[in-house]
This record gives structure tokens, C-alpha cells and sequence, in this order.
């Protein structure tokens, strides 16, 4: 089977660097499947799951803070203001976050607080989903 070598970076280093077979991933636009030799094409990505599906059938999960997918036809970057493979997500730090995020909601500030509350909560729950698999 073909594969396609994916890194996904953030500005703490890198998280994840191996062969896939597919990638699927949360565009701002919708989500969209690369396969290996997949034409180059740039876009933006949401806070959402990125789905990596390996050679022998499994599939790991990463969550991503947004960012870019660079996509190449040997090599597709990821670059994300935050990333994390569904393993290493402290699952009660981002319940922490949602509760936060909850309650700056509701107090109803100004429009940046809100804004801020909602992409952490938006963060804070993709982490969840990520970590029970939940996508
Ligand atoms: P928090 O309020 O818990 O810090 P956040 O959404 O504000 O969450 P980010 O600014 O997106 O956090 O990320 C800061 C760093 O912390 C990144 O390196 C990110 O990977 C890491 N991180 C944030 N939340 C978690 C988590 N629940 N599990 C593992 N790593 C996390």
C-alpha cells in the first residue's frame, strides 16, 4: 500500500512524524481526505480531530488548534498553534478548561473575552473528543 509521510509541528517542536495512508483532516472549509501523491495545495484548518490512518489498519488521533495542512505528494505538514496524539491529552486538564471557559461565557463581557472563551472551549472539547475517540 502507498503511503505518505506526515509531520504534524507546533511552536513547542514537533508531535508526530510517520507513514500514513491517508490523513483526514478539519479544514475551515470541511473536512477533506489526502491520499499518498495527492497534488500540493495549501489550507487552513479548524480546531478539530486530524484522523491518520496507517498501513496496518489503525488509525491514530491527533488534536490540532488549528493552523495549516500543507500537503505535498510524499510529505504533508501540519503546522498548529497547539497539537497533541490522543495519548498524551490530560483529559482532566481539559475538563478544567471547559469548565473555565464556561463560566467566562456566561458572564457575558466584552466581545474579545467572549471570543477567547469560546476558541479555549472549542480547544478544551476537541481535546476530550480526541482522547475518548470520540469523532
Ligand atoms: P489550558 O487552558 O489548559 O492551558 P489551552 O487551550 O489554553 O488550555 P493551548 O494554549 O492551546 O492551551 O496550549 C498550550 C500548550 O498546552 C500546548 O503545548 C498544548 O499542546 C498543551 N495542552 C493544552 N491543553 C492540554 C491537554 N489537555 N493535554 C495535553 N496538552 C495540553
Amino acid at each position: 500500500m502507498k503511503t505518505v509521510t506526515v509531520n504534524i509541528v507546533t511552536p513547542d517542536g514537533p508531535v508526530y512524524d510517520s507513514e500514513v495512508t491517508m490523513v483526514i483532516a478539519k479544514t475551515t472549509s470541511g473536512e477533506i481526505g489526502v491520499l499518498p501523491g495527492h497534488i500540493p495545495m495549501v489550507a487552513p484548518l479548524a480546531i478539530g480531530a486530524v484522523k491518520l490512518k496507517k498501513e496496518d489498519g489503525s488509525t491514530e488521533l491527533a488534536a490540532v488548534g488549528g493552523g495549516f495542512i500543507e500537503v505535498r505528494p510524499e510529505k504533508i505538514s501540519i503546522l498548529a498553534p497547539s497539537a497533541e496524539v490522543a495519548s498524551t491529552i490530560d483529559l482532566a486538564r481539559a475538563k478544567a478548561a471547559v469548565t473555565r471557559a464556561e463560566e467566562r461565557l456566561q458572564k457575558k463581557q466584552d466581545n474579545i473575552d467572549f471570543k477567547r472563551a469560546d476558541l479555549s472551549l472549542k480547544r478544551a472539547l476537541n481535546r476530550i473528543n480526541v482522547h475518548e475517540g470520540n469523532i
